[in-house]
C-alpha cells in the first residue's frame, strides 16, 4: 500500500492534511513531535471516518530519531512504502535579529530545514525507485517569499526551502515524483493564536485568515493523479496578501 506520511500532523494544517488524506482513501501516518494528545485525537478523527491510520513520533530536527522511526515502521511494513510526504512540521521563534538568541535561530532552521532534509533523504530512494508518481509537498511559508520583519530565522529556513523545492525537483523528475512547495499567509492554527487576528485581517484583500482545511485541499490536488505535470512551484495560498 502506498502511504502518506504527514510531519507535524498533530494539530493545525498538518492534521487537516491527515484527515484529507483519509478522506482521500490514503493511508496516513501522523508523525508528531510531544504532544501525543493532539496526535491521539487527530488518529481518532481519522479512523472515525474509516482512514488507515498509525502515529509515529520523532523529532523532525534529529536524524538519528528520523531515521529510527522510519526503519521500525519499514520493518513492520514490507509491502508498504511512503509514497507521499508532506513536510509540514515547523515553529516559530521569533524576535528582531539585533535580539535573536543563537539558539532560537538554529531551532527554527534545525526543525524547517534540517527536517526536510532527514526525513526527505530517507524516503527517496525508495520513491524513485518505485517511479509510481511519488509526491513531495514542502509547508514553506509567505514569510519565505517576501521575508517578515522580526521572522530572519523563519523567513530564511522558508525560503531556503523553497531553494531546496526547486532544486530536488529536477533531481527526480525522471521519476515521476514531484516536489512542490506551499506558502500559506496566515491560517487560524496555533502557531497563529498569539497574533493579534483582527488587525491583521485588515492587511488580507479577502479580510480573514485562511483555515487548515483550505491549505489541506491543495495539498490533496498536488498528491492528485491530476497534479502529475506540476513539479517545481510554490503555491501561495493567502487571501491576495502577496504573489
Ligand atoms: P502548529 O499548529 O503550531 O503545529 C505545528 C506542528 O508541527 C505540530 O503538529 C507539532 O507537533 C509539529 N512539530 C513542531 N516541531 C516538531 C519537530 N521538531 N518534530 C516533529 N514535529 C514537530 O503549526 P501550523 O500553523 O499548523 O503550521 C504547520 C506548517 O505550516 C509549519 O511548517 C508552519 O511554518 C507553516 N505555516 C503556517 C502558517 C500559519 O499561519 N499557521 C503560515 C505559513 C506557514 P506537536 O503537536 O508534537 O508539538
Amino acid at each position: 500500500m502506498k502511504y502518506a506520511l504527514v510531519t507535524g500532523g498533530s494539530r493545525g494544517i498538518g492534521k487537516a492534511v491527515c484527515l484529507k488524506f483519509a478522506q482521500m482513501g490514503i493511508p496516513v501516518l501522523i508523525n508528531y513531535h510531544s504532544n501525543e494528545t493532539a496526535a491521539l485525537d487527530v488518529l481518532k478523527c481519522v479512523r472515525s471516518i474509516g482512514g488507515t491510520v498509525d502515529l509515529l513520533q520523532f523529532d523532525v530536527a534529529s536524524e538519528k530519531d528520523v531515521s529510527r522511526a522510519i526503519e521500525r515502521w519499514e520493518d513492520g511494513h514490507p509491502d508498504d512504502y511512503i509514497a507521499y510526504l508532506v513536510n509540514n512540521a515547523g515553529i516559530r521563534k521569533d524576535n528582531l535579529m539585533f535580539m535573536m538568541p543563537e539558539q532560537d535561530w538554529h531551532d527554527v532552521i534545525d526543525v524547517t530545514l534540517n527536517g526536510f532534509y532527514y526525513v526527505t533523504r530517507k524516503l527517496l530512494p525508495k520513491m524513485m525507485m518505485r517511479r509510481h508518481g511519488g509526491r513531495i509537498i514542502n509547508m514553506a511559508s509567505l514569510s519565505g517569499l517576501k521575508g517578515m520583519p522580526g521572522q530572519t530565522n523563519y523567513s530564511a529556513a522558508k525560503g531556503a526551502l523553497i531553494g531546496a523545492t526547486k532544486a530536488l525537483a529536477q533531481e527526480t523528475a525522471s521519476r515521476n515524483v514531484t516536489v512542490n512547495a506551499i506558502a500559506p499567509g496566515f491560517i487560524e492554527s496555533d502557531m497563529t493564536k498569539d497574533l493579534p487576528q483582527e488587525e491583521l485581517k485588515k492587511l488580507v484583500p479577502m479580510n480573514r485568515f485562511g483555515r487548515p482545511e483550505e491549505v489541506a485541499a491543495l495539498v490533496g490536488f498536488l498528491c492528485s493523479d491530476e497534479s502529475g505535470y506540476i513539479t517545481g512551484e510554490v503555491i501561495n495560498i493567502n487571501g491576495g496578501l502577496y504573489s
